[in-house]
């Protein structure tokens, strides 16, 4: 049953804030220590879940988009911040640090993140295109993956890197209702321009956090949508670069933007009774080493590796190498021997484990231990999923006891791995990096004070707040959960998936 509004029969519209790369430990820190009050006050009015889980690779195209779409890798078809196309032989990137976009070129990146990414890679339906379907609008300030069903304009004029790229950006893009977008996107005039802060590809078109929180005030002062996105993302360049500390400073920042959304729909106890509210991460984020904290992929013994962002096959190239963060996408020539392949790499350090497909199993590896798996009736796990196993379950950090299983350092990982493994577009083998390593970007560069992206659940677990949902409809443990459950909240419940349908 959905939420009713005693006023107007309508489910309660939704705030849905997302918080990019704050860990849960950070953000619970920031609220004993009283930097977050609102953060807080919402933790105390609803359902606070601190060890929900992200999807792997834990980085945030796979996830922003599992959140939009309900959807893990295998079904969203966003993989990562970069693949490679098999078809088009050549590697994608949707951008992750400055270098990787400058290597990539500005435009190019633009052009992936902003369209290609929602018009042409995008498989499944977002919450914008299913609530608009059942008569909710949507609202959406920055949150890169928006497609709906309304067109918008491009409205940037003005900046030279745009008009060198006219020809290559379309003009328009499909977003829902309300699009908001820094400089670049919005339905209607606002009055605030995004454009005072500087540096950066993002910010040079006024799409920052401060801008976020002015369209989100206005939102919510306006109650212009049922259904309202509104992102922040700075806290997560933040942890890359100066660490975990420097993250929890950005929290106090970030629940002052949210005041200013609370405050404009009239206070937080206002608010938290006019919307239902959720607030989440999309992923964790790991420590890295001081010293030795990368490893790079692009020597592999034996083999003619290519990696970067003009990586491809031709000239004897035996494996193409995408990092993605703390995990790492191999796609091999047909001629490759999967398994010494395996076997050489794990057991580098810094390589955790690796896994791939072998016909209607997944396989991981991990200290020399494997595992095969896939849906079945075996054992259930503790996120309602269950599963034949063959092999060692230790290889994922795994405990077995009768017919249940539960999970250690890995959070949800057998689905997290098949959520993955079953999209062509990860490759042939998938590696996870141990904590405290990083594989680093598809341009060559790496972060250094800390990353993301890996399965274990330093950078994979992340928080979710959650205030108003019915009784009947739990907060979600899983970032793939929060489409159903807001589709749950409004009345419709077509998108979860039975757990017999999780194949291909
Ligand atoms: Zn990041």
């Amino acid at each position: 049953m959905a939420e009713l509004d005693q006023n107007s029969l309508q489910p309660k519209p939704v705030l849905l804030l997302v918080l990019d790369g704050i860990r849960p430990d950070v953000l619970r820190a920031a609220i004993r220590a009283g930097e977050a009050p609102n953060l807080g006050a919402l933790a105390e009015a609803g359902e606070a879940v601190w060890d929900a889980v992200s999807v792997f690779p834990s980085i945030t195209p796979a996830a922003t988009a599992a959140i939009a779409t309900g959807e893990a890798p295998a079904k969203s078809g966003i993989v990562g911040h970069a693949w490679y196309d098999e078809d088009e032989r050549r590697v994608i990137v949707y951008g992750a640090m400055t270098e990787t976009v400058m290597a990539t070129g500005p435009i190019k990146v633009f052009h992936n993140n902003v369209w290609r990414m929602n018009r042409d890679d995008l498989y499944a339906s977002t919450l914008f295109e299913t609530l608009h379907e059942r008569g909710f609008d949507g609202a959406c300030v920055n949150f890169p993956v928006r497609r709906g069903p309304h067109t918008h304009k491009i409205r940037m004029k003005t900046v030279e890197g745009y008009r060198r790229g006219g020809r290559y950006l379309g003009a328009s893009v499909e977003g829902p209702k309300e699009y908001y977008m820094g400089d670049l996107f919005y339905s209607r005039e606002t009055g605030f321009s995004g454009r005072k802060a500087n540096g950066g590809l993002f910010q040079s078109v006024g799409i920052n956090d401060e801008y976020a929180a002015q369209i989100g005030a206005m939102l919510v002062k306006e109650k212009a949508a049922p259904f309202n996105l509104v992102y922040f993302f700075k806290g997560d360049s933040i942890a890359h670069h100066h660490g975990l500390e420097a993250q929890r400073q950005w929290v106090a920042k970030a629940d002052g933007y949210i005041a200013r959304i609370f405050r404009a729909g009239g206070g937080v106890d206002q608010v938290l009774e006019d919307y239902v509210v959720l607030a989440l991460s999309d992923h964790g984020h790991a420590p890295l080493n001081p010293n030795r904290r990368y490893v790079d992929l692009r020597k592999i013994l034996n083999q003619n590796v290519s990696s970067g962002v003009k990586a491809r096959f031709g000239n004897g190239t035996t494996i193409v190498v995408v990092p993605n963060g703390r995990s790492a996408l191999l796609y091999l020539r047909d001629d490759v021997e999967l398994r010494s392949i395996v076997e050489g790499l794990v057991g580098r350090r810094g390589v955790d484990l690796a896994a791939w497909r072998e016909g209607e199993w997944g396989v991981v590896r991990r200290m020399g231990r494997e595992l095969r798996f896939r849906p079945g009736s075996q054992v259930a796990d503790t996120y309602g999923d269950s599963w034949e196993l063959d092999g060692d379950p230790r290889a994922l950090d795994l405990t077995v006891s009768g017919d249940t299983v539960r999970y250690g350092d890995y959070p949800d990982a057998l689905e997290r791995l098949w959520g993955c493994l079953h999209s062509p577009r990860c490759g042939d083998v998938v590696l996870s990096a141990t904590p405290g390593y990083t594989f680093g970007e598809v341009s060559g560069g790496y972060h250094t004070a800390s990353d993301h992206g890996s399965l274990h659940a330093s950078d994979s677990e992340v928080f979710v707040l959650a205030s108003g949902l019915p009784e009947d409809v739990p907060a979600p443990r899983r970032i793939t959960d929060v489409a159903p459950t807001l589709l749950r909240h409004f009345g419709t419940r077509d998108v979860a998936q039975p757990v017999g349908d999780r194949g291909l």
